[in-house]
């Protein structure tokens, strides 16, 4: 695995790969990869021609200062990771040269990141993140970019914002990896104690608390969200939101006629953790792209 910091050197690397018309892929990483990053690239490695994996801790996504400051980092390692794991190239610039002095563009998705996460983390979050991706894409012009379903509403800002700027790359979200008890894997995992990490199984309990709701027929989506709610609350974590909405749009739903996305934040500890599952109701039409969580058949 070559590893390469600058601009030039990524597109050098990929030069005689585009040439050659092999299917590139590139898997954005903020480093601290665990298996949920590592299934993204494994999928590169088994379906493009060409897999680059970016390192890059985004400054500018951080809302808080702290979340930044205690983010792991250990390079090496990550690398070693990401090789293992099939990437052919580790593009891993410096601050300066992805935000050069003088750097003053930025973009922004509208309402589709002024809910859950943006309005929880701030505008500058979303902005963050949709900057620096529209920013990896310019620089590798891969053809296919994957992300983890993990960051539902992440995935949905980012297909927006591809298909509003005609940005010529596939998106692709790939299911949720979870830890064998179920927490969803997560950089920040980490920095929860033994008893908060036992704590933290609430939440993956709280989306299959809804998941047996629909099971049992229930489709009111107050009633599903009241059973995740409840759970959280039986392990004494106040959610942030607990919220069933369309896959597509983000807007919420009343009632689960098809395919709908439960999204919860919830803080355990100083820890804060995201998760979603795809609730999809017996006879509906499956989701049109594959999104973590089973049909309840
Ligand atoms: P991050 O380094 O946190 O920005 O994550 C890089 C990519 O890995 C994003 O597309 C995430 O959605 C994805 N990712 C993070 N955690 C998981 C997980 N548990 N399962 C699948 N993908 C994940």
């Amino acid at each position: 695995m070559m590893v390469v910091r600058t601009v030039a050197e990524l597109r050098a690397a990929l030069r005689p790969h585009r040439t050659a018309q092999h299917s590139i892929a590139l898997v954005p990483t903020m480093g601290a990869l665990h298996e949920g990053h590592l299934s993204l690239i494994r999928h590169a490695r088994a379906h493009d021609g060409v897999v680059a994996v970016s390192l890059f801790l985004n400054p500018s996504q951080f809302n808080e200062r702290s979340d930044l400051e205690r983010y792991p980092r250990n390079e090496r390692r990550d690398a070693a990771l990401a090789e293992a794991a099939g990437a052919d190239l580790l593009f891993a610039p410096s601050v300066e040269e992805v935000y050069p002095p003088g750097f003053a563009t930025s973009v922004e998705v509208l309402g589709l990141t002024e809910r859950f996460e943006g309005a929880a983390r701030g505008s500058e979050h979303f902005r963050g993140v949709t900057t620096v991706v529209t920013k990896l894409l310019c620089m590798a012009l891969p053809d296919v970019t994957y992300f983890g379903q993990k960051d539902a509403q992440q995935v949905v800002v980012i297909r927006r914002l591809v298909e509003d700027l005609n940005l010529p790359v596939r998106i692709e979200a790939l299911p949720t990896v979870r830890e064998p008890d179920g927490l969803a894997m997560s950089s920040r995992n980490a920095l929860l104690s033994a008893e908060e990490r036992h704590r933290a199984l609430a939440i993956p309990a709280a989306l299959d608390a809804a998941r047996e709701r629909v099971i049992a027929g229930e489709r009111a989506a107050s009633t599903l969200v009241e059973a995740g709610v409840a759970r959280l609350h039986a392990s004494g974590i106040e959610p942030e939101y607990v919220s069933l909405v369309d896959p597509d749009t983000l807007e919420p739903i009343d009632t689960l006629t098809g395919a709908g996305l439960l999204v919860l934040a919830a803080r355990v500890g100083h820890v804060r953790l995201i998760d979603n599952a795809v609730l999809v109701p017996q006879g509906a039409p499956n989701p049109r792209r594959p999104l973590p969580g089973k049909a309840l058949a």
